[in-house]
């Protein structure tokens, strides 16, 4: 098995969209060799040993595992030992059978969790590359514009762009004409040369959301010249007051940006919904959507955000079902421990290049069991 460490650089470290879930699911055991911890805060260090006893309870019955978990919590400790904690949230898995501890700073907090399971356990993280994907904000009015980049929910500012448009000023006659026709031009000028950067910036990065927010003059002549590429990644606009300060303009920029994730989460069950009703591509329910996983034929998952979906998985043929039989359905060996089948779900989605959109309660998908997916055939 190959390390996840190896294949990440330190500059990717902290940053969301730089995690490689594929290479940590890769990693993958018959028994409950992993341990991962996640850590909303430096003082979730002091609530440990509560979670480590707790752990060591649950494993009571099973020496061998028991002692998997103790080498990877003196992994885990020690890392954090040499690793002072600096970050808003931080994951440290850990695998003793294979050597291995990694410790992943984030730039966003995670609820405190430690979980021993046949892999690493991927869904908290899963989860945040889904909510926080990277975007760009457009700060425009007419005297100048600032273009934001948001990577790992972190901004920065890319680009400032000048307008220097003076403010319509009322004159008599034949100057106020030549006046406005003059500050027409200026305004078309400055608009061109936003788009310009902001069609540089989508070409060199992979952004697929925009922000607009400005003045309506500003922002109405800026859309008016938007190329075809970015105006299509235009997700939301609004007319605000450029002179707040930064932190105000980008929590009204997420507004825009967590309303569009919503929409486009029911946008996708929507899809999902008629693909399913016209006989196409599409399944509902944990079983069938774990099937057409093993078969590598998913597009895309839809799984409620909270959904509690348990699996059980086998010790000795290392098969996985939904739900929770006391024996393995497949060899019949009664060596099996339950894990949370979203995680598994989310594991094998990676494997095989499928997407995964973790959304808010939507009443049809919960009806479904809380999961469901399209198909690619
Ligand atoms: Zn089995």
């Amino acid at each position: 098995m190959a390390s996840p460490a190896q294949s990440m650089s330190t500059a990717e470290v902290g940053y969301l969209q730089g995690i490689n879930l594929r290479a940590f699911s890769e990693l993958e055991g018959a028994e409950r060799a992993f341990a991962s911890l996640y850590l909303s805060s430096p003082d979730a260090i002091n609530t440990l040993p509560q979670r480590e006893a707790t752990i060591y309870e649950l494993l009571a019955d099973n020496a061998e595992e028991t002692e998997h978990f103790t080498e990877n919590m003196k992994l885990i400790h020690g890392w954090l030992a040499e690793n002072p904690f600096q970050s808003e949230g931080l994951c440290v898995f850990a695998c003793w059978a294979l050597d291995y501890v990694q410790g992943i700073p984030l730039s966003v907090s995670v609820p405190d969790l430690l979980r021993v399971g046949p892999a690493l356990y991927l869904r908290p993280l899963a989860e945040l590359q889904d909510e926080y994907e990277n975007f760009v904000i457009v700060v425009a009015d007419n005297r100048a514009t600032r273009i934001l980049e948001v990577t790992s929910a972190m901004a920065e500012t890319a680009k400032k762009v000048r307008g220097d448009v003076t403010n319509a000023v009322r004159k008599g006659g034949w100057s106020q004409k030549r006046y406005a026709r003059r500050r027409q031009k200026e305004l078309l000028h400055y608009a061109k040369e936003i788009n310009e950067v902001l069609s540089e910036l989508i070409r060199k990065k992979k952004y697929n959301r925009i922000v607009l927010m400005g003045s309506m003059e500003t922002l109405a002549e800026l859309e008016s010249v938007l190329d075809q590429p970015v105006a299509e990644k235009v997700i939301g606009k609004r007319t605000t007051d450029t002179a707040q300060g930064e932190a105000d303009l980008i929590d009204e920029a997420y507004e825009l940006f967590f309303a569009e994730e919503r929409d486009e989460e029911i946008r996708l069950w929507d899809r999902i919904k008629d693909e399913y009703l016209s006989d196409g591509l599409a399944v509902v329910g944990a079983k069938d959507v774990l099937d057409a996983l093993h078969l590598g034929r998913i597009e895309e998952i839809i799984v409620t955000r909270d959904a509690e979906i348990r699996g059980t998985r086998c010790r000795d043929c290392e098969n996985i079902v939904h739900g929770t039989p006391e024996i393995c359905v497949v060899c019949k060996s009664d060596s099996v421990f339950t894990v949370d089948l979203v995680d598994e779900l989310v594991r094998r989605a990676e494997l095989t290049s499928a997407a995964v959109e973790f959304t808010d309660p939507i009443e049809g998908l919960s009806k479904q069991g809380d999961v469901a997916a399209l198909l690619r055939y």
